[in-house]
């Protein structure tokens, strides 16, 4: 049962495992989920590193598993390619994106509102169609001030699991992870960026936050686009 694999601790596994202890455990999670959810159970892929760490874990414990990206206009031209490579690998990939009219530099004048519309929506809209009861995620708890607090299995939404299965993992690991098995990477990270996100929204940042590019001269600095922390189980606005 996953429940039973669910701990309190999690930061102190954080440094307790190793790395392939962690490797382990979250395959561990991903196969309990499946055993659990089995076709409701989908991954979310940002195509940032984690995210393809956990799709590339999730395609070993059984390659039917299915995924969906949320892409936006605003998305970096190495993103896109990035994107359309991977759908070409996984043609069960399944690619949601909100063409809405919004106002122009929305991003500069309400961020939130811009994140909500292009990204949480989709999200939603993603859960929906394809069923979702266990939606899968590269969130990890060493990556900044926003993410500390996540558990590994959570239900944020009643009715819709959230499995967090490289939670424990630093930031090392996941480029241990993709180095050791050949994932291929979007090429952003060769220029420098650590967290990746929407153009006008992200920057090459230095420090301990990996998340410091993101949203640089906001008040969202460092934060959260929202389909971490926004419901997504409404009604889908059509
Ligand atoms: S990251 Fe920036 S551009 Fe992308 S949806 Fe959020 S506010 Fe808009």
């Amino acid at each position: 049962m996953l429940e039973n694999l669910a701990v309190k601790d999690t930061v102190g596994l954080v440094e307790s495992l190793n790395f392939a202890q962690k490797v382990e455990r979250s395959l561990e999670l991903i196969k309990e989920a499946y055993a659990e959810y089995g076709d409701g159970l989908v991954v979310a892929n940002s195509l940032g590193k984690d995210s393809v760490a956990v799709w590339h874990l999730a395609k070993r414990v059984n390659r039917k598993i299915r995924g969906f990206i949320v892409t936006t206009r605003y998305k970096p031209a190495e993103t896109v390619q990035f994107m359309n490579e991977e759908v070409a690998r996984y043609p069960e990939l399944k690619v949601f994106r909100n063409d809405a009219e919004i106002p122009d530099k929305l991003y500069q004048t309400d961020p939130n509102r811009c994140c909500d519309i292009l990204k949480v929506e989709p999200t939603r809209r993603a859960i929906e169609e394809m069923n979702v009861s266990c939606w899968v995620t590269g969130l990890r708890c060493t990556e900044g001030r926003t993410r500390t607090d996540f558990k590994e299995v959570e239900e944020r939404d009643i009715g819709l699991i959230k499995l967090n299965p490289i939670l424990i993992w630093y930031e090392r690991e996941v480029w241990q992870y993709l180095a050791l098995n050949n994932v291929p990477v979007n090429p952003l990270y060769a220029k420098g960026y650590r967290s990746l996100g929407c153009a006008p929204c992200t920057k090459i940042a230095q420090g301990l936050d990996e998340r410091a590019g993101r949203w640089i001269g906001t008040s969202k600095c460092g934060g959260e686009c929202g389909i971490h922390t926004r419901p997504l189980k409404l009604p889908v606005v059509k």
